[in-house]
């Protein structure tokens, strides 16, 4: 049993030996900027409200029940105010030097890009881009978040986030890049997430290389794959390299 610090010295000596990392995030890498790990104990699918959150964040609510999906999704979805974290800043400072190809995350809070990450695949989709309904036309995220009645685009259609809810699917172009680039990765690096949440665990089998990196604080049924497994917070990992 290697102790910790012999595998952050291991995991750095990776890095620096590579130029093709793909790295592949979930809500771990954002609760360490302050935004709740939805299905964690006491993340958002555990906090009370009129509905169950997986219920309010579905297709069918979204539609039947429009302006009670916006009072939860300003109350709970806003990431506007956060900011990005250690983790995010060193991945975007490792893209800048050439050695990650592509950030795959399974967040949907915009903290990637925040921090400076370019090629970002965004598999849940982006609270920032929203679309009308009706003619198509793009709203920001602050358009979107301010005032509180259904948002609607000049046109008189409604604006609905480009945001995968619950009974859609996910944009074949995301998952297609995705996948490519995890195929084609050298290192691959696994982060703040279970590997429970679909498509992630499907993903990583695109995997053909001889370094995957598993950080993440609890265990993971993936743990026996990896080439090496980190059980610590993410900020201590990416804050040592
Ligand atoms: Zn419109």
């Amino acid at each position: 049993m290697e102790d910790l610090q012999e595998k952050i010295n291991k995991f750095k000596e990776i890095i620096n030996n590579s130029k093709n990392i793909v790295f592949f995030g979930g809500a771990g890498v954002s609760t360490e900027s302050g935004i709740p790990d939805f299905r964690s104990k006491d993340g958002l699918y555990n906090q009370i409200y009129k509905y169950p959150p997986e219920e309010i964040l579905s297709h069918t609510f979204f539609i039947n029940h429009t302006k009670e999906f916006y009072e939860f999704y300003r109350d709970k979805m806003n990431s506007l105010k956060y900011e990005p974290n250690i983790t995010h800043l060193k991945l975007a400072e490792l893209e800048s030097n050439g050695q990650i190809k592509a950030v795959i995350t399974q967040n949907i809070d915009g903290l990637h890009q925040k921090a400076g990450s370019k090629n970002v695949l965004e598999l849940h989709g982006s609270v920032l881009r929203n679309y009308c309904m009706n003619c198509n036309k793009f709203y920001t995220g602050e358009a979107v978040f301010k005032g509180s009645n259904i948002p609607k685009c000049t046109c008189g259609g409604i604006i609905k986030p480009d945001v995968v809810l619950y009974e859609e699917g996910l944009d074949d172009d995301t998952v297609f890049k995705a996948i490519n680039a995890i195929a084609n990765a050298d290192v691959l690096i696994i982060a703040g997430t279970s590997l429970t949440v679909y498509p992630a665990s499907g993903l990583i089998n695109y995997y053909r290389g001889n370094k995957l990196i598993l950080i993440n604080k609890d265990k993971t049924a993936y743990d026996d794959r990896a080439n090496l497994v980190i059980n610590d917070a993410l900020g201590n990992v990416f804050g040592s390299i």
